[in-house]
């Protein structure tokens, strides 16, 4: 049986008006399923997606969608923050809603929003459901204990590609030393692309952790269409793809290997544009810089 916990909207921001949002969705401490009362409990793993069900402008139905959370369950446990674009605009459904009159209605009155849990009857606890328990190729769950913390990454995000990854940052500091005094080994460097400043998530609060582990730490914001004067990151695609008279493609990744030269040494992560992910891992194949490793989720 499919259970749904009722949440209501605590903050919605619109970043870049009919482009993107960031929305927090507060959970109830608890639920009633037949009769019994059951403790909702936030494990979700960073680098998962929970499952709402927002409302369809086009379809006018109740839609399930999976979003990608940004926060995370240890520092903000009930709270599922998470950043929704308005792409694919002909199309869209939900993803133009969460930037409606409505949904500001909704967040006024607080009218619930649907999330998945999974029930425990014995323990008489509600988790709150996530995309994935594995770690594959193919999502970003980060790795189990024991295993994350001397993990070398790059990650590389396109859009709304950067929640994933703010997840990670974020535990990341939450467990910056080990008991006993240790630090935890694995370094982050975040390469993140956007086509204008406003879309750029989080930025100030990414700089600045960037200035508290500048070792440890690495941020590279990249403009593609349009940057403010005074700009000092980096401007452009990422990538940049050539075709010769047969149409195969050559990808050109010295930006990316110019903010990551040492790329070989790491464990390389994508998120965001499946396309753009694609062209990546095609163009490291041609010039046969093998990271550790490589995971990459698109949506
Ligand atoms: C694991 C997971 C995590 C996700 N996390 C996030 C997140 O953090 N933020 C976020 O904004 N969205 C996220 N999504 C996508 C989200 O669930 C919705 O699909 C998206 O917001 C579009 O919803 P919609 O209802 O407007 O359009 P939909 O009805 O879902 O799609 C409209 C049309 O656009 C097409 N379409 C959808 N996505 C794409 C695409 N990428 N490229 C080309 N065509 C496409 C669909 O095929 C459909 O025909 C995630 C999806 C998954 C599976």
């Amino acid at each position: 049986m499919e259970v749904f916990v009722s949440s209501i909207i605590q903050d919605l921001e619109v970043l870049d008006p009919g482009e993107l949002c960031r929305v927090s969705l507060l959970l109830p401490s608890h639920v009633e399923v037949d009769g019994q009362a059951f403790r909702i409990q936030d494990d979700m793993r960073p680098g998962t997606a929970f499952l709402a069900k927002p409302f369809g402008v086009r379809t006018q139905k109740y839609r399930r969608r999976m979003y990608t959370r940004s926060n995370v369950a240890k520092i903000q446990p009930g709270l599922l923050e998470t950043f929704i674009n308005h792409t694919h605009k002909d199309l869209s459904d939900t993803s133009i809603w969460w930037q409606s009159e409505e949904v500001l209605a909704w967040k006024e009155k607080r009218t619930p929003i649907e999330i998945k849990v999974q029930l425990d009857l014995e323990a008489s606890v509600a988790t709150v459901y996530e995309n994935t328990k594995i770690c594959k190729s193919t999502n970003l769950r980060l790795e189990d204990e024991g295993k994350w913390e001397d993990l070398s990454l790059v990650c590389v995000a396109f859009g709304t590609g950067i929640t994933p990854f703010l997840a990670y940052l974020r535990y990341w500091i939450a467990h910056r030393h080990r008991p006993g005094g240790e630090t935890n080994g694995g370094a982050l460097t975040l390469i993140v692309s956007a086509r204008h400043f406003s879309q750029l998530m989080c930025h100030d609060e990414l700089s600045e952790i960037a200035k508290t582990f500048p070792e440890d730490f690495v941020y590279h914001p990249i403009l593609t269409r349009t940057w403010p004067p005074g700009w000092e990151g980096m401007t452009g695609r990422i990538l940049s793809v050539s075709r010769n008279s047969s149409e195969d493609e050559h990808i050109d990744l010295s930006k990316l290997l110019k903010c990551s030269p040492d790329l070989a040494q790491r464990h390389l992560r994508l998120c965001g544009n499946g396309l753009a992910c694609r062209q990546i891992v095609d163009g490291l194949e041609q010039s046969g810089v093998v990271p550790l490793s490589i995971r990459s989720e698109s949506w």
